[in-house]
């Protein structure tokens, strides 16, 4: 992969000598979905699969950006001099925004600097391609600009605070964190209300995470995505008439259903169950984890599905022909919608011995109902985002 990159770095400018090698992963979510945003708890892993990139600094203000994945656009140009987002700037507009929002933290980028990316993170599915750029520039300006005060944590805050007000998506933390914190063989228990986490040893005795993208994408996403903080936000407020929470996330099950009338409206009463409900999800599902139990945590993330289908809506047709079809075959601990939803990917806990039968029922089944086939991944839980050399 270095050479690959390094090569096409020397080709667009003119050596590659002194240029630095940096990865940074995607994510999948096993569990803890739409909580992020409601100061619940998450349970995501870094996978090894990523977006690799190469770096140099430049003497003059100059910013050059290339993605081998989407050569068509050649080599984005702008400058340290003017940071706003621009449309002709497409993909480019993530590593920007993070230029930027360093910047607007008071973090001093001396010049520009000429940047290759190669990723193999299937994009716009819910494993986090976006949120892996960000981190990735993260990295590298801390790096190439010797930023010594920013920890990875905060490089997860600075990429969440470009995608939310650079590229407006008000997206919540846990993509930006998972990619940064992430560990080898571990997936990161994070309470989204502190930022306080722990790390989970998520070797499944005999199973792998198999993950299933359905290749579809519904329109519906960023507008829907919205629609459910303003709910959820719909909701908080009702409930803040009588109790003294900051967030759906302070909640216990036992608290909401005791409180739960005083949300009049019946689709945010729906969304909150389901943020309340998810994150008791995660927590038990994790307590399972470390006890060995996988089987429990395979149903909870099967019932994960079902309140993300029922209550919160975010499933589509696809997804749940996807997840039903998971949950008959035998040797499948659990299977559900992960990301952001309509579309994208599903997440699968199978045992070693029924993976393949696991692709090639739901790789047939698929194609012949919905007309185009799905994409399977058996991953590894990685690393976090560094330089590699
Ligand atoms: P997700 O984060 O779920 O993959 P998003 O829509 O949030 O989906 O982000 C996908 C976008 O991120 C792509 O459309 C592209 O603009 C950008 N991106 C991610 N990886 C790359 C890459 N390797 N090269 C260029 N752009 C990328
Ligand atoms: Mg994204």
């Amino acid at each position: 992969m270095k050479k690959k990159l390094f090569d096409m770095f020397a080709e667009l400018f003119g050596d590659s000598e002194g240029a630095r090698f940096y990865f940074s992963p995607g994510r999948v979510n096993l569990i803890g979905e739409h909580t992020d945003y409601n100061g619940g708890h998450v349970f995501p892993c870094a996978l090894t699969l990523g977006t690799y990139g190469a770096a140099r600094k430049r003497e003059d203000n100059k910013i050059h950006l290339y993605s081998m994945n989407l050569d068509s656009f050649g080599v984005v140009e702008a400058s340290l001099d003017d940071l706003t987002n621009k449309k002709e700037y497409n993909w480019a507009n993530y590593p920007l925004g993070v230029v930027w929002a360093f910047k607007e933290k008071g973090h001093t980028i001396t010049s520009g600097f000429d940047m290759v990316i190669w990723g193999n993170i299937p994009n716009g599915s819910g494993l986090s391609s976006s949120a892996s750029l960000e981190v990735l520039t993260g990295v590298i300006l801390t790096d190439l600009f010797e930023i010594k005060d920013l920890s990875m944590t905060d490089l997860a805050l600075i990429g969440q605070y470009s995608e939310n007000n650079f590229n407006g998506c008000n997206c919540g933390i846990m993509d930006q964190f998972a990619v940064a914190m992430g560990k080898k063989d571990h997936a990161i228990f994070l309470d989204t209300s502190d930022l306080s986490y722990e790390y989970a040893p998520c070797v499944l005795d005999g199973a792998k995470i198999v993950i299933t993208n359905s290749k579809v994408k519904h329109s519906l996403v960023d507008s829907a995505y919205n629609d459910r903080r303003n709910e959820c936000a719909a909701a908080l407020k009702a409930l803040q008439s009588e109790l003294d929470i900051q967030a759906l996330g302070d909640l216990t099950p036992e608290e909401f259903e005791a409180h739960k009338s005083l949300i009049k409206d019946e689709i945010p009463l729906q969304r909150a169950k389901h943020a309340v409900y998810e994150n008791q999800r995660t927590i038990d599902a994790v307590t399972a984890l470390k006890a060995g139990d996988i089987e429990r945590f395979g149903k909870l993330m099967n019932q994960s599905h079902i309140s993300l289908r029922d209550d919160y809506d975010v499933s589509c047709e696809e997804i749940d022909i996807l997840v039903d079809l998971a949950w008959k075959i035998p040797g499948v601990l659990g299977s559900r919608i992960t990301g952001g939803g309509f579309g994208g990917c599903t997440v699968s806990i199978v045992k070693d011995e029924s993976i393949d039968t696991f692709i090639e029922t739901i790789g047939k089944t698929y194609l012949e109902k919905v007309g185009h086939e799905a994409e399977f991944y058996t991953v590894d839980i990685g690393d976090g985002a560094s330089r590699l050399d």
